[in-house]
């Protein structure tokens, strides 16, 4: 099947009338056809975006959450068929799929009760003068976003958008499009008004970045790896627009000698197993008190011996990568361990199967100094490295140039507190690792892991601009 784009509140041909493969990871069979967009798609986007942007952003909020409100009760009714998709493009388990869509309806829940509350504020100012502020659309949003949430990423970089009155040109990754082409064609069906969401299917170098240099977006949100986002921000400096980078993640999980291991273990391994862990906040580095390091690497081992592998249809413990390029990359990082002196422990390889299948990996007496302490490595694979003091554990925690997500394991309230304020990341977990679908809290990186907020409230503040107003009321 032929896919196109979602353009002008149409179905559009690519203009390049060419045509790309996308595949299921965990079987290598072609699922669909993809437009191959190209400049010219990217230039019809946005000008169907800025035609239908003064009409959105002139839209009653409450209107405007009304639409988003349908658009969420539609992914719940779907949400069977909505994961399927999910799992057969990407290869993740179709539990976790199923929980993508419920957090991708989330989003649309979350930001629709916004759009008829988000507002300026008044401001007290000596003399005669009433002054306020007012929160105002920035006009057409670009979004690029990777491959491994699509459908989640996607809703937030439209839903959050959308509630205060902007528009938006969304390109998918190459490998996984399906999920936010249905989310568009959802968009479509239930009032969003044509123009308003746009999908361009496409490469990254073909389609992404004409879209990020275009010249007339007036915002741009990437969610990708560091390499593509410096070329994304050169673009967003080039034509003064801001920019929102959501990049990797090398995030550590902190475990002190009083930490209750029964809780810990079954949360660490999901943490740098879902989805075979490439997830850009995976908890991929284990920092474990020396006196607590035998005992967690034992049961860590132990938990992961019985991990289930398979077709993400099957709905395993552990699926596929999600191409053949990156199941190499993954092995080669941990051929590199090994040089670099680790203890590699595997567990099961998955029997006869044609995906592109890693089996969990640990990685044990990581040391600080090397290559893979620091390097996100988006497999099934978490290093661990014992520390000795409280203080030796923030220096480890803080020790690479990423810091998007970091968890606290203690049952000292006082450290887990005095820790959290020491970590250079954006979100400090305390004995856990997520809460729920996290749409509620603010997310996004120190340092290399980006900047910029999206979910909860915060996001809004990136997607509008302020404008102050003073009023001279008289004598
Ligand atoms: P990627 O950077 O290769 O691709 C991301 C997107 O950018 C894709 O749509 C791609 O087509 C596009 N792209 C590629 N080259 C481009 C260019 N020159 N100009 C404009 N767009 C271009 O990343 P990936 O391999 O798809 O995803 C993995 C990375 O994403 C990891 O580093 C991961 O940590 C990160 N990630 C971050 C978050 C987050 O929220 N912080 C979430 C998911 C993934």
């Amino acid at each position: 099947m032929n896919h196109h784009h979602y353009i002008g509140g149409q179905w559009v041909p690519p203009v390049s009338n060419q045509w790309f493969e996308t595949t299921n990871p965990s079987t290598g069979e072609v699922l669909a056809h993809l437009a191959w967009g190209t400049a010219p798609d990217v230039e019809r986007a946005v000008q169907a975006a800025h035609r239908a942007s003064v009409q959105w952003a002139a839209e009653d909020g409450i209107e405007r959450g009304r639409i988003l409100a349908r658009v969420a009760k539609r992914l719940v009714k779907e949400k069977e068929r909505l994961a399927v998709l999910e799992s057969e493009d990407t290869g993740k388990p179709l539990s976790q799929a199923r929980a993508d869509v419920v957090v991708a309806a989330r989003y649309f829940e979350f930001y629709s009760g916004w759009a008829d509350k988000f507002g300026g504020t008044t401001i007290p100012v000596p003399g005669p003068f009433l002054d306020y502020t007012l929160r105002e659309p920035l006009g057409v949003v670009a979004v690029i976003i990777p491959w491994n949430y699509p459908l989640q990423i996607g809703a937030r970089a439209v839903a959050a958008p959308l509630a205060v009155g902007n528009v938006v040109v969304l390109k998918p990754a190459e490998e996984a499009s399906l999920s936010v082409l249905a989310l568009a064609k959802i968009c479509q069906e239930e009032g969003v008004p044509a123009g308003v969401v746009n999908v361009v299917t496409g490469y990254g170098d073909q389609a992404g970045a004409p879209l990020a240099a275009h010249p007339a977006i007036n915002h741009l949100t990437f969610t990708g790896s560091l390499e593509v986002g410096r070329k994304v921000a050169a673009a967003a400096a080039s034509n003064i627009v801001p920019v929102t980078l959501e990049l990797g993640g090398k995030s550590p999980h902190i475990v002190f000698a009083s930490s209750n291991l029964d809780r810990a273990v079954s949360i660490i391994v999901k943490s740098f197993l879902q989805n075979a862990g490439q997830t850009c906040s995976a908890g991929s580095r284990i920092l474990v008190h020396e006196s607590r390091h035998d005992e967690l690497v034992q049961r860590l081992q132990q938990y992961l011996q019985d991990i289930k592998i398979g077709q993400g249809l099957t709905d395993p413990d552990l699926g596929p990568l999600i191409s053949m390029s990156q199941k190499t990359r993954v092995e080669e990082y941990i051929q590199l361990a090994e040089q670099e002196g680790a203890a590699v422990w595997m567990g099961r390889q998955p029997h006869g199967a044609s995906g592109y299948f890693v089996p969990p990996v640990l990685l044990d007496r990581v040391n600080v100094n090397s290559r893979i302490f620091h390097e996100e490595i988006f497999g099934p694979v978490a290093s661990v490295t014992p520390f000795a003091e409280e203080f030796d554990a923030v220096q480890l925690a803080n020790a690479t140039d990423y810091g998007l997500v970091a968890a606290i394991w203690t049952d000292d309230v006082g450290q887990a507190h005095r820790v959290a304020r020491q970590l250079r990341t954006g979100q400090v977990f305390i004995n856990s690792y997520g809460a729920g679908g996290g749409v509620e809290m603010p997310f996004g990186g120190y340092g290399h892991s980006g900047f910029g907020r999206e979910k909860g409230t915060e996001a809004l503040y990136h997607y509008t601009q302020l404008k102050n107003v003073a009023v001279y009321i008289g004598e």
